[in-house]
């Protein structure tokens, strides 16, 4: 199964902007990332766009332990619902941190369900290149029924994605 990004125009890192003016040129190597921040976000967009080299070619090489862009083809979720910034990203000289929540959709025991990866994630920069090295994660509580949507729609949860379960 594969991602139906139906508005192919939406930054999938961010409902609000376009995928053109947004991380679209990062994975086109036209810019670069200018923070932590913009790095994440572009590597989400890369998940949900299967851009899997570029997954690969902002994973700092030292903390790859052979992760392959075929590794993150057959392991990543597949269907991406949206993704929340939960810290305000923090940023010192060479290093930054952001925690996030990128939600997905999955699917066990034939029962449909949300799920997010729920990370702090470390970035370096290098050369002039922001670079993930790794993350701590966390168990991730699903929302609220009235809290915002995990889709960043603006909408509340029951009125949104926990409607399409
Ligand atoms: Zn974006
Ligand atoms: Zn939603």
């Amino acid at each position: 199964m594969t991602t139906k990004n139906t508005q192919t125009h939406t930054c999938p890192c961010d409902p609000q902007n376009s995928y053109q003016l947004c991380c679209q040129p990062l994975h086109l190597n036209e810019t670069a990332a200018k923070s932590p921040e913009q790095l994440m976000r572009s590597r989400y967009s890369a998940f949900v766009k299967q851009e899997y080299d570029y997954l690969i070619a902002t994973h700092h090489p030292r903390y790859l332990n052979g992760l392959t862009a075929n590794d993150l083809a057959h392991g990543a979720p597949q269907q991406w619902i949206g993704l929340q910034i939960i810290a305000a990203p923090t940023q010192q000289n060479n290093q930054g941190q952001v925690t996030f929540k990128a939600w997905y959709k999955t699917a066990d025991s034939s029962k449909a369900r949300f799920d997010a990866i729920f990370e702090c994630s470390d970035f370096i920069l290098e050369n002039g290149f922001w670079f993930y090295t790794q993350g701590v994660q966390f168990d991730c509580p699903m929302p609220e029924r009235n809290q915002h949507c995990i889709c960043q729609s603006g909408k509340k949860y029951k009125k949104c994605c926990l409607a399409t379960l």
